[in-house]
């Protein structure tokens, strides 16, 4: 009998495959000591214009120089740009001819938040407060009675643009969406939980002092309005060439009596960009050129010239070509593309939002994801099962934890990453990413052992000799 038993377990151990959570010390302390860089790149870049400038301030430290298209640049060379302040691409000339294909990593740097309208500041109830318009697939309940900061530009008649940031500094004031109190709210909650909090009720609190002058109106409005005057010189008309985003007032904490995890404003998709920006930055000879990308607008659908709709990577990529007189249909014909965006873990308190076998788990490493997309695999780069192979391969070989995953129940929703407007240029792609629970909300939760597999996995991929 015994001896049965232990022959069905060797056949089990054989043919079957059982996903486990990373249980290494040593990996657990890496990741530790790893994340600590990425909590303070999540504290100093809320916005993709942080988060760009944050990035480019580095690459520079780092001995990345300009790109100047037409150069034809030694191996081993690094180069960035910046598009429009919102995106940043850094890339190292590989010893290989671009003929032979880029290794691409691309993360996008945008995260659900609540802009701004054009004319936001308004007066009721003896209070200021400024009108929104949610950016991409936020669950509105979730953004009322949380503190916010403000994050943002006013672009200046001379060509100017100032920044202003306010709610992130200890001294500094907060502001906040209100929402009703459980004496009050019988109506309310006979709403659907997506109308809990409406659009137009997104509405954020940012002043209650009126001007002594009793004969005027508006005048708690006004007051705010001469402050927002004398500290940035802006009249209200200025709100329309503005861009100015409210997020989460906080900051990036340890989650856990372990500190596993992190919780924190922006994991998506920010926890992809910091390991890809890393490995990129420590990549010193690759075989292939290797291309960092970061994204703006996957949020809201990836349209606009910051969002991977546009040419903004196609034609760096193109004249990186052209400096080298190489052909840039050969050179994407033969590219690979890592498109790393968050995936949705498995939380056990809605478990019957997930397909448990197909799911992603905190703590198991990378997921690797051939396809994305919703009800019938529709909008997806569904990557050919040659290209996971490539992949899982690379990974196994080079000890990186990972696990696959597909984005929930068959036919309960979906969702996209950029991954399919790569492959449609005929270049090689597949969806990568850190699992998140809390995806999308005001704070989102990762561990820390898959951020560190994030740029293990990047970090194979760029050295890779295939
Ligand atoms: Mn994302
Ligand atoms: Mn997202």
């Amino acid at each position: 009998m015994e001896k049965k038993t232990s022959k069905a377990k060797q056949l089990a151990k054989e043919l079957l495959y059982e996903p486990r959570p990373v249980a290494s010390a040593e990996t657990a302390e890496a990741a530790q000591n790893f994340c600590e860089g990425y909590k303070a790149f999540l504290n100093e870049g809320k916005t993709e214009r942080e988060v760009t400038a944050w990035c480019e301030q580095l690459l520079l430290q780092k001995g990345y120089q300009p790109f100047c298209p037409g150069t034809n640049y030694p191996a081993g060379f690094k180069v960035y740009m910046v598009n429009r302040g919102k995106n940043i691409l850094a890339a190292t000339i590989g010893s290989q001819p671009m003929e032979q294909g880029f290794h691409i990593n691309i993360a996008h740097i945008d995260s659900p938040r609540l802009d701004l309208k054009p004319l936001p500041l308004y007066e009721d109830g003896d209070l200021a407060l400024l009108k929104t318009h949610y950016y991409g697939g936020v669950r509105k309940y979730q953004w009322a009675a949380i503190p916010l900061a403000l994050h943002g530009v006013f672009c200046r008649p001379n060509g100017e643009t100032v920044r202003l940031c306010v709610g992130e500094d200890e001294g500094d004031p907060v502001f906040c969406v209100t929402d009703l109190l459980p004496h009050l709210s019988a109506e309310q909650n006979e709403r659907k939980l997506r109308d809990g909090i409406k659009g137009e009720e997104l509405n954020i609190l940012v002043g209650g002092t009126p001007v002594a002058d009793e004969e005027a109106k508006n005048r708690v409005k006004l007051y705010t309005m001469q402050l927002l005057h004398e500290k940035y010189g802006i009249v209200e008309k200025d709100f329309i060439r503005a861009e100015i985003e409210a997020v989460p007032a906080f900051k990036a904490r340890d989650l856990g009596f372990d500190r596993s995890m992190i919780g924190a404003y922006g994991h998506d998709d920010r926890v992809d960009a910091y390991p890809a920006l890393m490995a990129e930055i420590e990549t010193k000879a690759p075989h292939y050129t290797t291309v960092c990308v970061f994204a703006d607008k996957e949020e809201i659908g990836s349209d606009g010239v910051t969002g991977l709709q546009s040419d903004f990577l196609f034609h760096f990529l193109r004249q990186l070509c052209a400096g080298q007189d190489a052909d840039w249909i050969t050179a994407f014909r033969a590219s690979k593309c890592l498109s790393a965006d968050v995936s949705a873990a498995f939380d056990p308190t809605f478990a019957s939002a997930y397909e448990k076998q197909n799911s992603a788990f905190l703590g198991r490493g990378i997921t690797v994801e051939k396809y994305t997309g919703a009800r019938g695999k529709s909008s997806t780069n569904d990557a050919p099962a040659e290209l996971v192979a490539y992949l899982a391969d690379l990974l196994d070989e080079n000890g990186v934890a990972w696990q696959t995953g597909e984005l929930g129940r068959v036919d309960l929703g979906g969702g996209g990453t950029v991954a399919k407007y790569v492959a449609n240029r005929n270049i090689d792609t597949i969806d990568i990413g850190v699992p998140v629970l809390s995806m999308h909300a005001p704070f989102e939760v990762v561990s820390k052992i898959d951020v560190y597999m994030a740029y293990r996995a990047f970090k194979a991929f760029n050295e890779s000799l295939r």
